[in-house]
């Protein structure tokens, strides 16, 4: 299976912040399973986002 784009910054923003739809969540879900370079940047939102 070939990934012809990756996630934007807002898609991996808005998913770090649980602010998709369940649809949209699914996508990013998927997707970042798949493909370590959106895992690896959604982990630096989850970062910003995490309280800490
Ligand atoms: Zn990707």
């Amino acid at each position: 299976m070939t990934i012809r784009h990756h996630l934007s910054e807002q898609l991996l923003m808005a998913y770090a912040a649980g602010a998709l739809p369940e649809a949209f969540n699914l996508v990013v879900a998927t997707h970042v399973s798949m493909c370590s370079e959106c895992r690896a940047r959604l982990g630096s939102y989850e970062t910003l986002g995490g309280g800490g």
